[in-house]
């Protein structure tokens, strides 16, 4: 289990989701098999290779909550205030080729042990050339 220090607990769609600090990031994935105990080997795997890879973006947060006697994994932005459910997706503009990184929030995945939650609707273009995005894009990390 992952240090109390490490962590900040949060209600997020009235479920608890625990985030962990950006600070302590490179800990947890250091002892990752001793602090991510609860996680299931390929599950941890998936977990901790996404925070090496997309661990130094600002505002992209990760957090896991209990879902029955397991626990699942969770990423999260904030936008004024508000943490927001998303799933992480590369993807390609098909007007111009921009290549990125966005947080889609209508990946039902995301929702799982919600008790309640409303997808927002707001979406950004294209960053390059402003046309709509193949994907709901709520945020683009990059
Ligand atoms: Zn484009």
């Amino acid at each position: 289990m992952i240090p109390l220090e490490y962590l900040e607990i949060k209600e997020v769609d009235n479920q608890e989701l625990f985030i962990i600090k950006k600070t302590f990031l490179a800990q947890v994935v250091e002892n990752s098999e001793f602090y991510l105990d609860e996680f299931n080997p390929l599950l941890r795997r998936i977990f901790v290779s996404k925070i090496i890879e997309y661990g130094s973006i600002l505002n992209l947060y990760f957090a896991f909550g209990k879902l029955g006697n397991r626990w699942g994994p969770y990423n999260l932005v904030e936008v004024n205030g508000k943490l927001q459910r998303i799933y992480l997706e590369n993807i390609s503009c098909s007007h111009c080729g921009w290549e990125g990184l966005i947080g889609n929030p209508s990946v039902l995945d995301a929702y799982i042990g919600a008790k309640n939650y409303e997808i927002p609707k707001s979406e950004k273009p294209c960053p390059s050339c402003k046309t709509k995005l193949s994907r709901h894009a709520f945020y683009i990390f990059r």
